[in-house]
């Protein structure tokens, strides 16, 4: 019996660490392919999208970064970064270019294939909610009013802005920079210890509506991500 395979492509310019994660990920059930530079790796994200992209910052000829900002005008598939690069802003650089997570250097192989999976596992749960609209959460655009399981969350407008913005892209890891650009835009003078805030009130609003789900994850160091529970589906127009 033949069954279909989950193509990564893995875009390093190491061949060792390209070689172990081929290897870990053969292993795991996936079909792998490698590039070793960023216009070879660009041209193969655009040409045959993979179901996921590993893809190394520090690479010859067109940097990680690079490749990734070209990529997104085009291809939405998961990306992973892989960095060597330890400083915060090269993380959020990356995720705010679109990055769908990143793993440091030197990572284990072993850590890379569960966040591939993890990945996967959300954008496709992603594509499911766009599909079937099962509908835990309502947004009313117009109306600023939201509701969660049918319990209404009596937001404020700039927390229903901000639920707005984070829970149109589950998962994905937004800076208290990204979102004072996304959900402040009307207002130049809020500083990010106001998010912090307006986020506390946000999760508790959210909790007391459905308690069994800690809706909104705080990511050390980086922001926030809304977070939907794996067997429920989103809906986000009313
Ligand atoms: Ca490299």
């Amino acid at each position: 019996m033949s069954r279909i395979r989950i193509r990564i492509l893995i875009v390093e310019d190491e061949a060792d660490i390209a070689s172990v994660l081929q290897d870990y990920l053969r292993h795991a059930g996936y079909e792998t392919e490698h590039v070793a530079d960023g216009h070879g790796a660009l041209e193969r994200m655009l040409t045959a999208p993979p179901a996921l992209t590993l893809l190394d910052i520090m690479l010859p000829g067109l940097d990680g970064l690079s490749v990734l900002r070209q990529a997104r005008a085009h291809t939405q598939h998961p990306i992973i970064m892989l960095t060597a690069r330890v400083e915060e802003v090269d993380r959020l650089v990356g995720l705010e270019l679109g990055a769908d997570d990143y793993v440091c250097k030197p990572f284990s192989p072993r850590e890379v294939v569960a966040r591939v999976r993890a990945v996967l596992r959300r954008t496709q749960a992603e594509g499911a909610a766009d599909n079937e609209g099962t509908a835990a959460l309502q947004l009313d655009d117009a109306h600023w009013r939201a509701s969660l399981n049918g319990t209404p969350l009596n937001l404020t407008r700039r927390e229903f802005r901000l639920l707005q913005v984070m829970s149109r892209q589950p998962g994905r890891i937004f800076s208290r920079a990204r979102l004072l650009e996304l959900a402040y835009d009307d207002d130049a003078d809020v500083s990010e210890r106001a998010v912090d805030s307006h986020i506390k009130n946000l999760r508790r609003k959210l909790s007391s509506a459905a308690p069994s789900h800690d809706w909104i994850r705080s990511v050390y160091g980086v922001g926030f991500a809304f977070e939907v529970p794996l067997d429920q589906g989103l809906l986000t127009d009313p």
